[in-house]
């Protein structure tokens, strides 16, 4: 039986990465950057003025007030995206536009409520530029020229694609979504719509990973249900390893009788490891059937569902080239005690963690049974008890991440 450690790192280390494909960035939130994105120009462009009103020479206005204005004579008017055709002297400004480029000679603007029309050609300044507040975008102040915006392995998000748009990106090179095959096996798996007779089970196991596979940015490929004898399962999984980057079963890695999940991987494939110590999912299964990777989870709701979150995601995001494979971990205390027999092994809470005033706290979700599903819907994170004797009492800080 291998450390939780040891299985995660192996399963990591089978991850291969996925080609290079380009995307409209319309199309790219959630990707994985292939490549560091640099901006062809400087942004903004131009200094430009960051308020409706007039481009003046600070020092000209520097005694304007209420009572005793600054009178200027106004050159032009400068909308956005137009260049503009004077420089401004003393005694000058231009009226000027949120965005517009600033004029040469000025060096702030004045904001249109300051100011008051005195007849056609003139102004009144009210009040002098505020310290330190010109009211001026400075070229580059946002990105220079050439500059680094965005390193490979990045995970795009919303801001992303608005950068790559500003610096001049309409597509980006991202690594192609891993096709993840889902097999579920089991004789007394049925189909959702199917009626719910004594002995059978409504396959779950697929839809949790389509949602899982989906969340990871990943493409699921549900391959049916197979049943429990190694005719069925050796053909289901040869041909998932044609089209698949990454094959995920459920069910039949215990030691039934009717297990022929592990027992197909050792036959016509490599079987790399059997059995991690952590709970849920003692019997994970890893190998290789025609080179494609499996990871043969535990048919329990639960089991499956913590099985993708601590060992599949990690591989995807690894397939991706993401930089940084696991979601952020945080620390919570917990409000009760946890009652479940643990032992010498990794145990996952399924939890529910709340920001106090004193940090996060964590109640777990209940029974935590590998086949409750409900203890998985009611969790909004995974936390984790560390290889201890005892179940953890009340007051006790668990690391944990969320599930979204
Ligand atoms: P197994 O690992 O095949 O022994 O399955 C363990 C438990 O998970 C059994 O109670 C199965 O009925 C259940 N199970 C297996 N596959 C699925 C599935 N696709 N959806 C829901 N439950 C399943
Ligand atoms: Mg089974």
């Amino acid at each position: 039986m291998l450390e939780f450690q040891d299985a995660q790192r192996i399963i990591l280390e089978h991850a291969a990465p996925t080609p290079v494909e380009t995307v409209d960035i319309a199309r790219a939130l959630g990707r994985v950057l292939a490549q560091d994105m640099a901006s062809d120009a400087q942004i903004p462009v131009s200094d430009n003025s960051a308020m409706d009103g007039f481009a003046v020479r600070a020092a000209d206005v520097a005694d304007a007030a209420q009572n005793s204005p600054v009178r200027l004579a106004v050159l032009e008017t400068i909308a956005a995206g137009a260049v503009p055709t004077q420089s401004v002297a003393p005694g000058q400004c231009s009226r000027i536009m949120t965005g517009a480029v600033m004029p040469r000679g000025a060096d702030a603007v004045v904001m249109i409520e300051d100011t008051d029309p005195d007849g056609d050609a003139h102004v009144l300044i009210r009040k002098p530029v505020s310290e330190g507040k010109p009211n001026v975008r400075y070229a580059g102040e946002d990105v220079a020229q050439g500059e680094t915006v965005l390193r490979a392995g990045r995970v795009l998000r919303a801001a992303d694609l608005g950068m790559l748009a500003a610096t001049g990106h309409p597509t980006a090179p991202v690594a192609r979504r891993p096709v993840v095959g889902i097999l579920s096996t089991g004789d007394e798996i049925i189909t959702p719509d199917q009626p719910l007779t004594v002995g059978k089970v409504r396959n779950s196991n697929s839809y949790s990973l389509i949602g899982q596979i989906l969340a990871a940015n990943a493409t699921p490929l549900p391959l049916g249900i197979a049943a429990d004898t190694p005719g069925a399962v050796e053909a289901a999984l040869k041909a998932a390893a044609e089209k698949c980057d990454i094959i995920l079963t459920s069910g039949g890695v215990s030691m039934g009788d009717f297990d022929e999940v592990k027992k197909t991987i050792e036959t016509h494939g490599e079987l790399i490891f059997w059995q991690v110590r952590m709970k849920p999912g003692k019997p994970l299964t890893f190998g290789k059937i025609n080179g494609a990777p499996v990871v043969g989870l535990p048919g329990n709701p639960v089991s499956v569902m913590v099985g993708f979150e601590v060992f599949v995601r990690p591989a995807l995001m690894k397939m991706m080239g993401a930089s940084e494979l696991h979601k952020p971990r945080y620390k919570g205390v917990l409000d009760e005690d946890v009652r479940m027999r643990i032992g010498k092994r990794l145990v996952v809470v399924r939890a529910i963690a709340t920001l106090k005033d004193d940090g996060y706290h964590l109640n777990t979700t209940g029974p935590q049974g590998s086949g409750i599903l409900s203890s998985m819907v009611l969790a909004n994170c995974l936390a984790f008890v560390d290889a201890a004797a005892e179940p953890p009492k009340k007051g006790t800080s668990l690391e944990f991440f969320f599930l979204d």
